[in-house]
């Protein structure tokens, strides 16, 4: 029996854009793979009509990630019950059941039950900046590894961008996304960690196609002209194809490529 991988994210969609291409691989590879939510995505941003009359963006939202996760390979989707704090600053940050204010031993004992249940091997959370800020991407990091450290998950990575690598991407590639709406500038570029940070890059250059999918699952919050889904297909590969980690605990003596012992 293959060991278990449990992705850890913050709102449906997220899982699709930082750990698509893992969670196809290690699926292809035979292991089983389980995506935890924190939060139900309720407060995304969403274009005028694409709700129905009365429909909630939750109900949106999870229909679009068990949809995803299927194309991804994932065996179990689970939600640990919280709401969306919204961006940072919002006054929904601290509402009642917001994700970003639950004490992070109450939201981590949710997370524990799951990782004990599965008995994960690997554990992938956020960075300490949650890539980019978030209010509920940073309580990811933090639930995350506190629920890894009482579950004793032996295997702890931190997802992140290369951010070298982006902005080398957005230099070689200035000219074709100067033409996409939405384009992040180069200039002030901040999310993720530099190059020099990162313990293991893994290869997921054969399962674009599926996070691609998988993104396009998520059509309330990816839409088809959205810049993600905009790049060119190799433009595509080469922000796609690889996925970034930095291992929790003793730094791994050689750069990984993989997040399980072979
Ligand atoms: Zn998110």
């Amino acid at each position: 029996m293959r060991g278990t991988l449990v992705t850890f994210h913050a709102h449906p969609d997220d899982e699709a854009i930082a750990t698509g291409g893992v969670m196809a691989r290690a699926s292809a590879a035979g292991h089983r793979v389980v995506l935890v939510l924190g939060t139900d995505g309720e407060l995304g941003e969403v274009a005028p009509g694409v709700l129905g009359e009365g429909e909630a963006l939750a109900s949106r939202r999870a229909e679009e990630v068990a949809r995803a996760a299927e194309i991804l390979g994932v065996s179990r989707v689970a939600f640990l019950g919280y709401g969306d704090s919204g961006m940072a600053g919002e006054p929904t940050n601290t509402a009642p059941n917001a994700f970003a204010a639950a004490p992070v031993d109450q939201a981590a004992e949710r997370l524990v039950a799951i990782l004990q249940e599965e008995e994960a091997e690997v554990l992938t959370v956020y960075d300490e900046n949650g890539g980019y800020g978030h209010p509920d991407h940073i309580q990811v990091h933090r639930v995350g590894i506190r629920a890894a450290a009482l579950a004793r998950t032996p295997r702890v990575y931190e997802s992140t961008l290369n951010r070298d690598h982006v902005l080398e991407l957005m230099r070689n590639r200035a000219a074709e996304m100067g033409e996409i709406p939405d384009a992040p500038d180069p200039d002030d570029f901040t999310m993720g960690s530099p190059a020099s940070a990162i313990t293991t890059t893994v290869d997921v250059g054969d399962f674009v196609g599926q996070k691609r999918a998988a993104m396009q699952a998520h059509a309330s919050q990816i839409p088809e002209d959205s810049f993600f889904l905009q790049l060119p297909p190799d433009a595509f590969r080469e922000a796609f194809g690889y996925e970034w980690f930095i291992r929790r605990g003793e730094r791994p003596r050689t750069h990984e490529t993989w997040l399980f012992d072979r």
